[in-house]
């Protein structure tokens, strides 16, 4: 896609964010773009940067680590797809954020290789609200008890919730599962374990983002309506 259209694609999108924002009362500043940049040539990325994209969302390591080469870190790096435990090591250095944290022993080992490099990784639990098989994270029911655990851990720190909904033509079809993921993340909140604060909610994609902003997210992670349909 020529750059131009990315930059055109931005702006309507920093609108759309700042208009489903204030229908609720809320601050469109509050909202953080995370520019979803999986199949996308780095120049294009530079482009988006020096259009003000601040946070780019990666689903693999590889591309993060090919992508980070190139690009270094004038941009902030969300790990945003599933992680396997062996390849937390090549990442713990170059990402602002994990969203997909979803079991402990993938958190033992953030743990482990963030105290080696002396950093608190920030991550979110990535909850499969909708119950759907084909999704990665943990059933609602199990957080609880996985966050005991996490809250022991000093090099990584939970500070919200992430989730995918089903993909849909029609986003008031999934705005139930946004409602979730704010709710769960409340009662977490109540829960008062001493380290972990649910700060972000990062739920919203190109189809459905002005409903999950409307139900609290604060980090939307889209791709496809600013970089063009992906061909996988
Ligand atoms: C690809 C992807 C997105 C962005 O999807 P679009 O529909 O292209 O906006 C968001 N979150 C995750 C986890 C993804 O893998």
């Amino acid at each position: 896609m020529a750059l131009l259209d990315v930059e055109k694609n931005l702006s309507t999108i920093r609108d759309r964010i700042s208009d489903a924002a204030i229908k609720v009362g809320r601050n469109p500043q509050e909202v953080q773009l995370i520019a979803v940049t999986k199949t996308v040539e780095p120049e294009v990325i530079e482009g988006a940067i020096h259009y003000g994209v601040t946070d780019i969302g990666e689903n693999k390591v590889q591309e993060i680590i090919r992508k980070y080469e190139i690009i270094g870190n004038k941009v902030r790096y969300h790990m945003i797809g599933h992680l396997q435990k062996n390849k937390v090591k090549y990442i713990i250095d170059k990402v602002e954020m994990i969203h997909s944290l979803d079991s402990y022993d993938l958190a033992k080992e953030i743990d482990k290789r963030a105290k080696k490099i002396q950093k608190t990784m920030k991550c979110l639990l990535q909850i499969n609200v909708s119950g759907e098989e084909s999704k990665y994270g943990i059933s609602p029911l199990e957080v609880k008890s996985l966050l005991k655990e996490v809250s022991e851990l000093n090099n990584m720190r939970i500070m919200g919730l992430m989730t995918m909904a089903p993909y849909t033509d029609n986003p008031e079809e999934v705005r139930k599962y946004f409602k979730d993921l704010k709710q769960l993340s409340l009662e977490i909140d109540k829960l008062g374990f001493e380290n972990i604060h649910m700060n972000y909610l990062s739920m919203g994609m190109s189809n459905d983002f002005e409903v999950a902003i409307e139900e609290g997210a604060n980090l939307v992670r889209i791709g496809s309506s600013i970089f063009g349909e992906r061909n996988y």
